[in-house]
């Protein structure tokens, strides 16, 4: 592992004299961590690794990343407790992958055909490689490797997936912020990642595909190896949904991907192993984010809110990336029907309470 964590002592310090709302806060014991603090995988991965960005930083749900794929069986003990919290589920285990006949696909539908409130809808899956550790835990040449190995499959897509290859190491800096304002590329100024070990070597092996329309896109070595994505305009999740299904499968035709018993896909963030799978809309919900209670209305039906630009970002004009918050224990169709479910009260709720401020 060549990034360096802060000393496990240092850590655990932070840690103990922390409010951290995270679950590693609330299952790292002292004991646990006495347990732990001494391991290793085989290629040098740490529970400092693991943990440091969770000790420095309180926002994240988990608090801790597998810096390496092993870390998820040597640190099992602290890691299976997140996992299962976290997805609210009584033992590890997931379903082989279901995404639904084409007649349930299209059963999705449009989530707002009148085109007043969803913005966008968007579905993505990550992926690993089985030849590659985890980003920390990867060398400057498995970076420039699987990079080519990626690349060279997407470049065989035809159709409506076919799309060319943009390494950020060559793109200028203003196509880079332009792409990341249209919400189609990832940014660099996470510092919950950077802490994470995951901008090692930035910007090598990094970059994105995208097809003509920018509706099938692919990240190459942001946070996991590959992450697939379909975003369009407006509300239809069924045509959003489909063309991921079709990426998948073309996809997993081309190369094997990294899967455990009990996990599913593995990632290098415990809350994204299973399905993997993230559906959201971006939606604006003035009203209902008021509402005191409306928190526990998002937890009742397992909705994650995140800000206008993705995971750490600020709610701009009421607009929230409403998306599933559980990808393990369940099928991939059962995960975005949870988002469709969810976003269809949400988006009764405020327009129940628009009408109300209109007849007052
Ligand atoms: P991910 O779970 O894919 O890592 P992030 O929270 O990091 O998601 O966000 C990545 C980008 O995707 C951000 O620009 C975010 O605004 C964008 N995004 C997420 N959901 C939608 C959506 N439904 N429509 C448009 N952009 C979206
Ligand atoms: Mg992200």
């Amino acid at each position: 592992m060549s990034w360096n964590p802060m000393p496990i002592e240092e850590l655990w310090i932070l840690l103990s004299q922390s409010d951290s709302p995270s679950l590693l806060k609330k299952f790292l014991t002292l004991e646990l961590y006495n347990k732990l603090k001494d391991k290793k995988t085989l290629r040098g991965g740490t529970l400092a690794n693991c943990i440091n960005t969770g000790c420095l930083h309180f926002r994240n749900n988990a608090g801790i990343y597998a810096c390496d794929p092993e870390a998820y069986t040597v640190f099992e003990e602290i890691f299976n407790k997140v996992i299962k919290e976290y997805h609210k589920i009584e033992s590890l285990c997931h379903p082989e992958p279901y995404y639904g006949t084409e007649e349930e696909i299209a059963a999705l539908g449009n989530i707002d055909p009148e085109g007043k409130m969803v913005i966008s809808t968007r579905v993505r899956v990550a992926r690993s490689h089985t030849k590659y550790p985890f980003i920390p835990a990867c060398t400057l040449e498995d970076l420039l490797n699987m990079e080519n190995d990626t690349v060279t499959a997407l470049k065989t897509l035809t159709g409506e997936l076919a799309g060319q290859y943009y390494p950020l190491a060559r793109m200028d800096k203003a196509t880079e912020a332009q792409l990341v304002a249209d919400h189609y590329l990832f940014r660099h100024d996470d510092i919950t990642l950077r802490d994470a070990g995951l901008y090692k070597y930035w910007d090598t092996g990094r970059g994105i595909f995208y097809n003509e329309d920018q509706t099938f896109l692919c990240w190459v070595n942001e946070e996991d190896h590959i992450r697939l994505i379909s975003l369009q305009k407006g509300g239809d999740l069924a045509a959003v949904y489909k063309r991921l299904v079709k990426a998948i499968h073309e996809m997993e035709d081309r190369m094997t991907f990294a899967r455990r018993d009990g996990y599913g896909y593995l990632t290098f963030c415990a809350t994204n192993l299973g399905t993997t799978l993230r559906a959201s809309v971006l939606m604006a919900i003035p009203n209902v984010s008021k509402q005191a209670n409306f928190d526990d209305f998002l937890a009742k039906h397992n909705i994650q809110s995140r800000g206008t630009r993705g995971f750490g970002s600020a709610v701009e004009d009421g607009v929230h990336d409403l998306s599933n918050k559980h990808r393990l224990g369940l099928t991939e169709y059962e995960a975005v029907k949870e988002m469709l479910n969810g976003v269809l009260a949400i988006k009764k709720w405020e327009e129940e309470l628009a009408g109300m401020k209109k007849n007052a």
